[in-house]
């Protein structure tokens, strides 16, 4: 039976890849084995789409019910995560570096997991420790999940092991510019083209009671601000509205993932105390707040205190 090598359910980039990877590694190591995913090949996120695209790789068949099959994991090893009816497959394999999850086996398997922070930094030292070439586009498949789990190194979950990994991967898929393919991959990312303005308030928003009032806070993640500026108006245009509808305020983090920081655009009932959250100044309606990537550690606790929570 065919061996199916898939990753979480909701693929990012190293999921994908690493399906990829784990699956030529059993190959050449004799298996009958495919690479799949969890999601049809029109709903694969920009970036990974992109990576698949850029390293001229095959995207992996979709793979939904587990039931009767044998399945190696990549990237998770929750059941929560995997295929549905994982309980009556047969797990063969595990590649991870995430906390061991549930999935329990009747039988001794091949399982690798390392601290680290990536699965494609596991597979390279695999490929090494079984003596096996890992193939030029497979290799860029691999550095492209690094960079995009480790967010370029900037993670605190990427470790040395890592960037000894990006050297050597570097070298197999002939990549000199390792920034160039990141930003790259942040722009397909956070493309914003062709998105009705709405949706892109909506994209990663949450309401929060502040004391009795209510404020939202969305946030866009860009690889620079000039990929929102035509539709700043537009962007507005849909605050008020979101805010017309019972809100104390709406706020839009504008984060430049390259410059560290967000632009916060601000539509509210009292301005001033939102300025006072952030310790900043209001040009027109928003204001750069330097070191600002996190609604959950920094712009809600901010706002928290300042309402008074
Ligand atoms: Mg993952
Ligand atoms: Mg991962
Ligand atoms: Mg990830």
């Amino acid at each position: 039976m065919t061996i199916c090598v898939v990753g979480h359910s909701n693929p990012d980039t190293d999921s994908v890849t690493s399906a990829i990877a784990l699956a030529e590694l059993m190959k050449a190591q004799g298996a009958d084995v495919k690479a799949c995913m969890q999601i049809d090949a029109a709903g694969l996120n920009p970036e990974s789409k992109m990576v698949l695209d850029r390293f001229g790789l095959a995207t992996p068949e979709e793979l939904r019910d587990a039931a009767g099959k044998k399945i190696a994991l990549v990237d998770f090893s929750d059941i929560a995560q995997a295929p549905a009816n994982i309980t009556s497959a047969e797990v063969v394999t595990v590649v991870d570096h995430h906390k061991i999850g549930d999935i329990t086996t009747n039988n001794p398997i091949l399982f690798r997991s390392e601290p680290v922070g990536c699965t494609g930094t596991v597979l390279n030292k695999m490929f090494k420790d079984a003596g096996i070439k890992i193939p030029k586009n497979i290799a860029g498949g691999m550095l492209a999940a690094i960079l995009s789990d480790t967010v370029n190194f900037k993670s605190p979950t990427c470790t040395p092991d890592d960037k000894a990994a990006v050297a050597d991967l570097k070298i197999v898929a002939g990549i000199k510019d390792t920034e160039e393919l990141f930003m790259a991959m942040l722009k397909a990312k956070s493309s914003v083209a062709g998105v009705p303005a709405k949706d892109l308030l909506f994209r990663d928003y949450k309401d929060f009671d502040m004391k009795g009032k209510k404020v939202g806070v969305g946030q866009l993640e860009l690889a620079a601000l000039d990929q929102v500026a035509d539709i700043r108006d537009d962007l507005l245009k849909e605050m008020k509205k979101v805010k017309a509808d019972g809100r104390h305020s709406v706020l839009l983090m504008l984060t430049d993932v390259v410059k560290e920081g967000t632009d916060l655009v601000v539509i509210s009932d009292d301005p001033a105390l939102i300025e006072t959250a952030f310790n900043a100044k209001l040009s027109g309606t928003s204001m750069w707040i330097d070191g600002m990537m996190s609604r959950k550690k920094q712009t809600v606790p901010n706002l928290q205190k300042a309402f008074g929570c």
